[in-house]
């Protein structure tokens, strides 16, 4: 087996290299950074509004809102439209945390949905299981729905969206890993009356610390979410009006964020050339489904495997051989702890998310990976199985 890390030491493969995009553009980082030390200027600075409006032209929706990071965004907006006890608010069981973490911090319950196999995404079938299940047992009021766009592929929003609107439930899209995503040539954060990303430095559009945003086009809920991301203000900071979050945007990661924006649209063709490398390499696995008229931003390349002693075993020759990998995620939403004695649902059991929590695996992608780098991690993972 060859290991990744030798070569001579030309290459060391990384799950997602940071350091070879700064130095990509190291020069317009290191300027707008040093520039916003000069002016002095950290909190709610110039460069967050020009950022906002970028971020805003950037996804076709009227409004951007920055705040301190995706689950702040998430919360931020369940609260701007009162989410609270008693309500049901419908989410993935196969995602990050945050997704459904959002929902108990608000006092709402969460309703775990399972998922498509293929897509990783909300199942709209389990969906409209799920509505129904809650509206015949009579005791929470259906609100909203929170589809993830997992691993930078935008939920089913045809089928979600009119289930939505059938049901009267309000969309969320939380597109913390999906900016970058577009479906049908519409744009990941333009998706449901309100959108969420995360700038975590790891997701397709990332920072150099906390960040995030919430999207919208509706101008009143708009105004509740900047009132709510600075201490619930009013007209004024020392005039509030409801209690609300000190939730804001560094300077400094806006400054940041504007150097990577410009770059963002050069980077989603690298890395989606790298995931059809991996694709056309890796043909006879279960490789990533992305079906026509969508379009990811690869936050993460995953393989679905037979087993997991199968997976468990390539993802341990793959760490002897130096290359990184990640499993997303090994526990269900329902599997978690945390939510053992907090208020939530499970419409049925999540037989696809159980399945894949033990199958999937993640393998390195960014859009600094080269084709030398790929063909590594392909052959170390046909040389396991
Ligand atoms: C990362 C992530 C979040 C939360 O974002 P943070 O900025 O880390 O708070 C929410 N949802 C999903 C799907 C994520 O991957």
């Amino acid at each position: 087996m060859r290991d990744a890390t030798e070569q001579g030491g030309v290459f060391i493969i990384q799950f997602r290299d940071l350091n070879r995009q700064y130095h990509s553009f190291k020069n317009e980082l290191d300027t707008a950074v040093f520039t916003c030390l000069e002016r002095g200027d950290f909190i709610s600075g110039a460069a967050v509004g020009e950022l906002e409006s970028r971020l805003a032209e950037y996804c076709g929706v009227k409004h951007c809102v920055t705040c301190a990071n995706g689950t702040d965004a998430l919360v931020i907006a369940l609260r701007a439209w009162d989410i609270g006890p008693g309500d049901a608010v419908f989410v993935p069981d196969f995602t990050f945390f945050a997704s459904a973490e959002c929902v108990g911090i608000v006092g709402a319950t969460p309703i775990f949905v399972d998922v498509d196999e293929e897509s990783f995404n909300l199942s709209p079938k389990h969906l409209q299981k799920a509505i129904d299940t809650v509206r015949t047992a009579g005791k929470l009021k259906p609100r909203v729905v929170i589809p993830v766009d997992l691993f930078g592929l935008p939920a089913n929003y045809r089928e979600i969206e009119k289930i939505a609107q059938e049901e009267g439930l309000l969309l969320l899209e939380d597109a913390a890993q999906g900016f970058g995503g577009r479906l049908d040539g519409r744009v990941a954060g333009s998706f449901g009356q309100c959108a969420t990303t995360s700038f975590f430095p790891a997701k397709p559009l990332g920072c150099y610390g906390d960040g995030g945003a919430i999207f919208t086009n509706d101008d009143e809920l708009a105004g509740i979410i900047r009132s709510l991301r600075v201490h619930g203000k009013g007209d004024s900071k020392y005039d509030n009006v409801r209690i609300g979050y000190n939730s804001r945007l560094d300077t400094l990661q806006a400054e940041v964020l504007k150097v990577k924006l410009a770059h963002f649209p050069a980077e989603l063709e690298a890395v989606n050339w790298v995931a059809e490398q991996y694709d056309s390499q890796l043909k006879g696995l279960k490789t990533p489904v992305v079906p026509q008229g969508f379009y990811s931003s690869w936050a993460q390349y995953t393989l679905r495997f037979e087993s997991k002693v199968q997976r468990d075993g390539v993802k341990m020759a793959l760490a002897k051989a130096g290359i990184p990998t990640n499993i997303y995620y090994e526990k269900t939403m329902g599997q978690m702890e945390a939510f053992k004695f907090t208020a939530r649902q499970q419409a049925g059991r999540s037989v696809t998310a159980e399945k894949l929590a033990q199958t999937v695996l993640s393998l390195p992608v960014h859009p600094y990976l080269r084709e030398e780098e790929i063909n590594c991690v392909v052959k170390n993972v046909f040389e396991t199985l």
